[in-house]
């Protein structure tokens, strides 16, 4: 067997093995082997981590403006720029997923840490009037602290670099923690950090396999803010470990977006966006189009169009250019998904297309397109987080909305339709941090990310998201020099 690729913890600058000695391997799912061994990474190495990470919080780095954190931003975009092959490499290793669409994001990256590198010397503070002439006041944006960046196996640098790079940029410092399920790549950003020019312990990075890991980082006292993406039963406790320390929290969580396609639009265009949208990355996307809500006038015929693409879809290697669709990337996610599919023929669902597991070893599914359901089907209710799209139908703009809306979700949706105004009008009426109108999937640095309801708590990337990572300060200046009544206030 060939050899393991090995990786290192990163705390306080080094590169650290965990401190019990344990490590744990990491799987390729597409060969069904072990690739990389990792730090097993617990407790007391989470706790090193932050103790890092608060140390260097009052250390070289807080003396830097942010003109000099912006070069340093600018430097590590660069550096994921330059190594954005290997990084990509070790994610399609870890999660299966497109090494063309790993690639693809990872060259992309860079532009996240210099869009936050742009904010990092743009932070003002504000004089603000104050009715008594006899104070100076004016406000001061200072780091929040210590954040944890905790994140899932689907994008695990993309995710990571939301949280880090505005982090950063406000002058945080940061604790990372990947998942156990794709750990790799993050594990090599580590050394990253270094050859960019951070002062030690401003990014530190701890894998293990164990959730206590997470959970132990979730609650750390030593953490101000705890920036989370995962599932939603996840992101609860998370919110209810900050809650005990008060510390601050964002959320991007899990959804079930719907894709509401009205009769007159561009059928063709519309179907290639329920393909992009819920097959695209194996359906693994926290913004998946998972529930399409079509028109019943032309449901049999966009059923029919993304049926007959979603049966062409080339299963494979992820590394061959040819493959439009990976595996799923872990065994537990592919029981998962297999799970409700059952779940869905018992419930009568009709398969369209697909509706298992696909013969070709390793953790395939079909990409599958189901009908006959209703609104209160498992199918249509839960987050699969894999290739199954449910549809269902209706007749009226209002009951679009409705359907749209029945969901504890929020993430995301779209609108397809040729007629403006019902394009705006819908788009203003579905309950989602996102709708896109006659696309799907775009995201960009400067446009706010995140969810409604049970898909979140917060927004990431855009202008505003460098706040959730800032404290605001007012500071008062005595003008007069002179002695004030002690017992009247102001
Ligand atoms: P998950 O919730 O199982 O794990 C996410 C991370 O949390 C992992 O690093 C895990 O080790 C860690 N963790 C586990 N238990 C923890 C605890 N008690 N406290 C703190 N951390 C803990 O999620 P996953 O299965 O890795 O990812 C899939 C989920 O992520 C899906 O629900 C998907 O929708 C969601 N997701 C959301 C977005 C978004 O931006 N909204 C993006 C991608 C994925």
């Amino acid at each position: 067997m060939a050899e393991l690729e090995r990786f290192h913890l990163t705390i306080g600058g080094e590169p650290a093995q965990a401190r019990s000695g344990a490590t744990f391997e990491s799987q390729n799912p597409y060969t069904g082997r072990p690739w990389a061994m990792v730090p097993d990474g617990g407790p007391e190495d989470v706790d090193a981590a932050v103790e890092a990470a608060r140390a260097a919080l009052t250390g070289e780095w807080a003396s830097l403006t942010g003109f000099a954190r912006a070069a340093l931003l600018r430097r590590l975009g660069d550096l994921v720029t330059r190594d954005a092959e290997r990084l990509a490499t070790l994610e399609v290793y870890d999660s299966g997923k497109l090494y063309r669409e790993m690639l693809g994001q990872l060259r992309g990256l860079g532009t996240w840490f210099h869009y936050f590198a742009g904010l990092a010397d743009k932070l003002e503070g504000r004089q603000i009037p104050s009715p008594n002439p006899d104070y100076l006041v004016y406000t001061r944006k200072e780091p929040v602290g210590v954040v944890a960046a905790i994140t899932p196996w689907n994008s695990p640098l993309l995710l990571m670099t939301w949280k880090l790079a505005p982090a950063l940029a406000a002058g945080c410092t940061v604790v990372v923690k990947p998942s156990e399920h794709s750990p790799a790549a993050t594990l090599a950003f580590g050394d990253l950090v270094a050859e960019a020019g951070f002062p030690p312990g401003v990014v530190n990075v701890v894998a293990g396999l164990s959730r206590e890991t997470g959970a132990r980082l979730a609650s750390h006292p030593g953490v101000d803010k705890v920036a989370f993406t995962g599932s939603t039963a996840t992101g609860r406790a998370v919110a209810r470990a900050a809650a005990d320390n008060l510390s601050a929290v964002t959320l991007e969580l899990g959804g079930k977006s719907p894709q509401v396609v009205f009769p007159d639009a561009d059928l063709k265009a519309a179907a290639n966006g329920v393909i992009a949208g819920v097959f695209a990355a194996t359906g693994q996307t926290c913004m998946a189009g998972s529930r399409l809500i079509v028109h019943a006038d032309v449901h049999d015929e966009l059923v029919r169009l993304v049926a007959e693409r979603a049966s062409a879809i080339r299963l494979g290697d992820p590394f061959d250019p040819e493959t439009e669709m990976g595996p799923v990337a872990n065994a537990p996610q592919y029981e998962k998904v297999l799970g409700y599919l059952d779940t869905a023929r018992d419930e009568g669902a009709t398969v369209a297309c697909g509706g298992g597991a696909a013969e070709l070893g390793g953790l395939f599914v079909r990409p599958t397109v189901l009908t006959g359901v209703g609104p209160g089907s498992t199918i249509v209710r839960e987050e699969v987080f894999g290739p199954v799209l449910s549809a269902l139908t209706f007749s009226g703009e209002d009951e679009a909305i409705a359907l749209a809306n029945d969901t504890r979700f929020g993430l995301a949706g779209a609108v397809w339709t040729k007629d403006v105004h019902r394009a705006h009008r819908v788009a203003a009426r579905i309950r989602a941090g996102s709708v896109w109108i006659n696309a799907y999937r775009v995201v960009a640095p400067s446009v706010p990310f995140g969810g409604f309801q049970s898909s979140g708590l917060g927004r990431e990337n855009g202008i505003d998201a460098i706040n959730a990572y800032t404290e605001d300060k007012a500071v008062w200046v005595e003008l007069t020099g002179g002695t004030r009544d002690p017992f009247t206030l102001g």
